[in-house]
This record gives structure tokens, C-alpha cells and sequence, in this order.
């Protein structure tokens, strides 16, 4: 349910405001309106309905979601939407050109039916924000936070949406704010929360392409001298690219002709899907690891991007998200239950301590597939190669980087 900030009575009062209804921000409003609390979504694009085509999250990219992120959407209500259009990952196929280390991953071998899915973020967004109209979650948008300020224990918040001739603002109030409006965060931005960032000096470029061979549900990761690359099954002959590159280099590819860039991407990929035969409109990401310097603060909570941006070369960004938006949820139900307070400093403290070494792991995940293969010395290529091998012949390190990689890793929330 769109509204504009005139339909919000002023003084309004929430159990949970969040900023931001991309991915993080929207799954995480589910989760809170279920348990029955009041919750009001705030998002700065100009939402025509909740079934756009387009923003900023549910753009033209294609996100690999985990195993484990498919139990959480399936606890949230979502994943029978969201299944019509997931293609199932039935195995992962990591190489490097040029090198002889492979490292082969199957769904069977893991007594899985698929290892993750792969699912176009448009999709993913109109399910979400059906499920938003469904629960009558009110959406606000477009409409920013302008200032926050704690009084006797509640978040006053100051929103304010503009247009070409008028600026309107209101006032609302909330035990919780949630943060999820993205990386580096304006809104965190608001209350001095800073940023640790990383800067790869690379960007990410997607498209959608055809190719003469089926994929048959293998993902490729293919690392190259350039960057690297990864080829994820959307359908019997449709793959999502996402192909890291210089920053320097990344307009050349953009610039390409069609036939230039499929040819310059076979170069790369080799002949495993036979020929590619067609891109699709092409687009970038600049790449960055950032971190926000505080996670929490009394009756404030940042998740997702807005807490935490990955390079996204692992597939790991919203899946890490995800299992942070899940141990909130469940800690909620608990301090629900008791009638406690979730803006308390304690509890906050409590759950971004349990969210630490998922959180660790993962970024050190991320940012070391992209260290570790970017480098071009021949001891670290050697190394890799007998990374790659050991990684496909011992059964034991397989499982450990598959739950990993499937955000089986660690405690399960429920909630
Ligand atoms: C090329 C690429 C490929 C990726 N592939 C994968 C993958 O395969 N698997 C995976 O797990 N992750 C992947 N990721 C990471 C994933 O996209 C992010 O983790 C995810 O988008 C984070 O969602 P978010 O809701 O936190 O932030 P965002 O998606 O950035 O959404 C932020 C929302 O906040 C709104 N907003 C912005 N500013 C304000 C403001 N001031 N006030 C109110 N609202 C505001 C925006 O309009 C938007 O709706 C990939 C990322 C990239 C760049």
C-alpha cells in the first residue's frame, strides 16, 4: 500500500520504522508484521505501486540465493511466490583460465535438491512487496528521514518528501528504527554513524545472455586475468553474467557492441555453454567493501547493505542479510514475549554479538576470492590450483565451503 507522506497522520506512532524497502528492508517488515507489531516502510524512490518494474534493489541484476535464504523466505511467506521464477542451482563449476585446478560441486553429492537459486531481483521484489500490499504494511515513498531523535525511550523521526515546488514534512514516532536504506547509508549518515570502506578499484558489469549449449543448472566462477566471472542458470538457455573489471577497463566493455562483447566473454568463459549467441543490456556496479562503523545504538538497528556491503563476486551480500534479518526477527519474538523492550541497548548489543562471526566469516569469505585470485604471482596461482584441487578431492573441505556457501553455516533462527 503506497502512500505519500500527506496520508500519514502526523504523530503516528510505530512499533518499528524502516528506511529503506529494498530486499533487506522489505523481508524484514514481513517478518515484523507478522508477529502483530505495527510497522511503516520509508523508501526515497517514487514507488508508483508496489509492483514496480524498477529501483534501485529490484533492478536488472539476478541474485543467487542460498539454500539456507530460501528456508528464510519460506518462514516469511515468500518462497512459494518466489520459486515460479528460481532457477535451481544443481551444481557449482569454479575455474581459473589458463590454470588446471577445477573444483566441481553437485547437489546430489550433498543430498540436496538444489544448492541455491538463482532469481532475477525484479522477481524478488514483486513478491516481497505483494506480500507488503497483502499485509497492508504501509510503504512510504517517496519520502526520506530528516532528523531522529530519542525521547523517554522512543525514536522521533522527522520525514520529509520533496518535489519539484514543495517540501512537506511530518513527524512520527517508533520504539525501533530499523536502517536498511543501502550502502553507506544517509540515514546512518544522519546520526555520525561513519563507514570503514574498501575500495577494489573494480566494478561489477551484469547482463542477461544467451548461449548455442543448455546450462543445465551449473553456475560457473571463472577467474580470469581481468576479474572474475560468474555465469548463474536463470533458464535451459539463459545465464546471468556478472563480470568484474577494472574501473579503468569497465566502459570499454559497456561500450562494446554486442558481437564484440559476446566474443570478448567467450574469450574469457571458453567454449562450456558452446557459442554465446546474444547479451542482453549491460550495466555496472562499482565494487567497495564497506562496513559501518556502528551497528546498533539505543532503539536503532542498521541491516543489510545499509550495516554491511560485500563485494558480490561470492554471492554472499543479501544471503548474509538475510540471516541477519532472521536472528532479529527471532530475538524480537523473544523479547515480545517477555514484554521487553527491543530498542534496549543491551538486547541490540546481545544480537549484533551473535550476528559477529557470521558476519567475519563471510566478508573474509568475499574479500579473499577476490584478493587471492586477483593476484597474478605464480606461487599464488600454484597455490590456487591445489586450492581448487584439494577443495574437489577431499570431501570433508567440500562440505565445509558448501555449507558456507549455502549459508548452512551456524545456528538456524526461527522465528
Ligand atoms: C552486481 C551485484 C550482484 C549481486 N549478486 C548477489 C548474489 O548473487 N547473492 C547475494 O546474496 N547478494 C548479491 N549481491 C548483493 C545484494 O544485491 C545486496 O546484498 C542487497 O541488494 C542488499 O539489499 P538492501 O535492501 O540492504 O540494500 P539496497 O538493495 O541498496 O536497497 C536500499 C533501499 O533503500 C532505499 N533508499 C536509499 N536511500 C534512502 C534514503 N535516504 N531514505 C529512504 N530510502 C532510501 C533505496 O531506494 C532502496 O529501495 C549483489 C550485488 C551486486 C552489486
Amino acid at each position: 500500500m503506497v502512500k505519500a507522506l500527506d496520508m500519514l497522520e502526523n504523530e503516528a506512532e510505530f512499533d518499528v520504522v524502516i528506511v529503506g524497502a529494498g530486499m533487506v528492508g522489505a523481508s524484514t517488515a514481513l517478518g515484523v508484521s507478522d508477529l502483530g507489531l505495527s510497522v511503516l516502510l520509508i523508501d526515497s524512490f517514487a514507488f508508483q505501486s508496489t509492483m514496480p518494474d524498477y529501483t534501485p534493489s529490484y533492478d536488472a541484476r539476478s541474485t543467487a540465493i542460498s539454500w539456507g535464504s530460501r528456508d528464510i523466505l519460506n518462514q516469511l511467506n515468500v518462497w512459494a511466490d518466489v520459486s515460479d521464477h528460481a532457477s535451481p542451482i544443481s551444481h557449482v563449476h569454479v575455474s581459473e583460465k589458463g590454470r588446471f585446478g577445477v573444483t566441481r560441486m553437485s547437489a546430489d553429492e550433498l543430498k540436496r535438491e538444489a544448492l541455491g537459486y538463482v532469481v532475477p531481483n525484479q522477481w524478488l521484489g514483486q513478491c516481497l512487496l505483494k506480500k507488503i500490499e497483502e499485509q497492508q504494511i504501509p510503504l512510504c515513498a517517496p519520502a526520506k528521514v530528516t532528523s531522529i531523535h530519542s525521547v523517554d525511550g522512543r525514536q522521533l523521526i522527522c520525514l520529509e518528501a520533496k518535489d519539484a515546488s514543495t517540501a512537506r514534512s511530518k513527524n512520527i514516532s517508533a520504539r525501533l528504527i530499523i536502517i536498511a536504506d543501502g550502502t553507506c547509508s544517509s540515514t546512518a549518515g544522519l546520526l555520525g554513524i561513519e563507514n570503514d570502506v574498501e575500495q577494489y578499484g573494480q566494478h561489477a558489469l551484469i547482463a542477461n545472455i544467451t548461449t548455442e549449449l543448455p546450462n543445465d543448472g551449473v553456475a560457473y566462477e571463472r577467474f580470469t586475468s581481468g576479474g572474475p566471472l560468474a555465469l548463474l542458470p536463470l533458464t535451459e538457455r539463459s545465464s546471468a553474467l556478472v563480470w568484474t573489471h577494472d574501473s579503468e577497463s569497465i566502459q570499454t566493455f559497456l561500450d562494446m557492441s554486442d558481437d564484440v562483447f559476446c566474443q570478448a566473454l567467450q574469450d574469457a568463459f571458453g567454449e562450456r555453454l558452446g557459442r554465446i549467441t546474444r547479451c542482453g543490456a549491460r550495466n555496472s556496479y562499482p565494487l567497495r567493501l564497506v562496513r559501518a562503523k556502528e551497528q546498533y545504538r539505543p532503539g536503532i538497528l542498521l541491516l543489510g547493505n545499509a550495516a554491511h556491503s560485500l563485494h558480490p563476486v561470492a554471492g554472499q551480500g543479501f544471503n548474509l542479510a538475510l540471516r541477519g534479518v532472521s536472528t532479529f526477527l527471532e530475538t524480537l519474538k523473544k523479547v515480545e514475549l517477555i514484554q521487553g523492550d527491543i530498542g534496549e541497548i543491551s538486547i541490540l548489543k546481545g544480537l549484533s554479538d551473535e550476528r559477529a562471526k557470521d558476519q567475519a566469516t563471510t566478508i573474509l569469505f568475499s574479500d579473499q576470492v577476490v584478493k587471492v585470485f586477483g593476484h597474478s604471482s605464480l606461487l599464488v596461482g600454484l597455490a590456487r590450483d591445489m586450492g581448487l584441487i584439494a577443495l574437489n578431492n577431499f570431501p570433508m573441505l567440500k562440505s565445509v565451503f558448501a555449507s558456507q556457501a549455502m549459508g548452512l553455516a551456524g545456528k538456524k533462527a526461527r522465528f
